[in-house]
C-alpha cells in the first residue's frame, strides 16, 4: 500500500528498458498517479521478461515524480489507416505521403535503406530514432548507436479511459498502437521536426506509419516482410526551422506531454496505385 499524498497527488513518470548483452531488446513507459503506481510498475517489468527467446540480461526501471507546472497539455493527431496488399506497396505509400510532407525521394531512400538494413552503425536495430536533416540526409544524432528516444509522454491520466474508450470503437486501443500514437503526438509538436516514419523490429508485425503535423498519423497495414527482424524510426528535421537540435533533442527526451484529447479518426482506406 503506498502512502496517501503517493497515493492521490503525485504523477510519476516510469520507465522500463531491457538489454541483452549490452544490445536493447525492449523498453516502455507510462506516466500514471495514485493507484496505478505499483501495478504499472509491475506490468513494465513483466514486459521486460515476457520476450519469446529474448530473456534480458539486465532491466531498469525508474520512477520519478513530475513537476505538474512542466507539463504541456496536447491533443492526440488525426487517425487515418491506409490498407494495402504488400509490403511493397506500403513502401510506396510511405513514400508519397512523407514527400507531401516535403522530403525530397533521396532522403525518402536513405530513410528506407536505413531502417531495412538496420540503422546502427554495426547494422542492428537501435534503442531511439534517427534524426535525418530532411534537405541533405545528414544524421544529427551525437550517438549514431543509441540514437534518440523519445520519453515523458502519455495519455493523462483523467482522460486515459475515455480515450481507450474511443479508440477500441475504432478497433485501435491495442497497447501498441496506442504507445505508437502517443509517441508520433509528441513528436509531431517538436520544434522544426516535419515528418516521422516508422516501421517495428518485431518480426511478426508488419504495421507502421508515417507522421506529420498537418495530416496526423498515418497507418500504414503492411510495411515489411513477416519474419524481418529490422525496423526503427526516422524523424526528419527541416534545419532551416531550427537549427538549434539540441532544443529538439531536449524536448523529445525531456518536455513531459500528457494529451487530454482525441484527434479525428477516419476509416480505413485501401490505398490505390
Ligand atoms: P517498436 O515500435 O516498439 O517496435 O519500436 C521500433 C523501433 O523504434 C525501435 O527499434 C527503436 O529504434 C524505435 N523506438 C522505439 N521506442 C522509441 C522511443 N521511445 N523513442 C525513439 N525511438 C523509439
Amino acid at each position: 500500500m503506498l502512502a496517501s499524498s503517493v497515493m492521490d497527488y503525485h504523477l510519476y513518470s516510469l520507465r522500463m528498458r531491457a538489454s541483452r548483452k549490452g544490445k536493447h531488446v525492449s523498453g516502455a513507459e507510462r506516466i500514471v498517479t495514485g493507484g496505478q503506481i505499483l501495478p504499472t510498475s509491475n506490468n513494465l517489468i513483466a514486459r521486460a521478461f515476457n520476450l519469446s527467446g529474448n530473456v534480458p540480461t539486465e532491466v531498469h526501471f525508474i520512477a520519478e515524480q513530475i513537476d505538474p507546472e512542466h507539463i504541456s497539455y496536447m491533443a492526440l493527431p488525426n487517425v487515418t489507416t491506409w490498407n494495402v496488399s504488400s509490403w511493397q506497396q506500403g513502401r510506396s505509400a510511405a513514400a508519397k505521403l512523407l514527400e507531401h510532407s516535403g522530403i525530397g525521394q533521396s532522403v525518402i531512400s536513405q530513410a528506407f535503406k536505413l531502417l531495412t538494413n538496420g540503422p546502427s552503425p554495426s547494422g542492428g536495430v537501435m534503442r531511439g530514432a534517427v534524426l535525418l536533416d530532411a534537405i541533405t540526409g545528414q544524421r544529427l544524432e551525437t550517438d549514431l548507436s543509441r540514437g534518440i528516444r523519445v520519453s515523458r509522454m502519455d495519455l493523462a491520466p483523467e482522460y486515459s479511459e475515455r480515450i481507450k474508450a474511443q479508440l477500441s470503437h475504432f478497433g485501435l486501443a491495442h497497447h501498441r498502437t496506442l504507445e505508437a500514437l502517443i509517441l508520433a503526438g509528441k513528436v509531431v509538436g517538436a520544434p522544426g521536426l516535419l515528418a516521422e516514419l516508422c516501421w517495428s523490429d518485431d518480426p511478426e508485425y508488419q504495421v507502421g506509419y508515417v507522421s506529420d503535423g498537418k495530416n496526423g498519423y498515418q497507418r500504414i497495414s503492411m510495411l515489411k516482410p513477416v519474419g524481418d527482424p529490422m525496423g526503427g524510426r526516422v524523424f526528419f528535421v527541416n534545419r532551416a526551422a531550427n537549427s538549434r537540435i539540441d532544443t529538439l533533442v531536449s524536448y523529445l527526451e525531456n518536455q513531459v506531454v500528457l494529451f487530454n484529447q482525441l484527434g479525428t479518426v477516419h476509416p480505413p482506406k485501401n490505398w490505390i496505385s
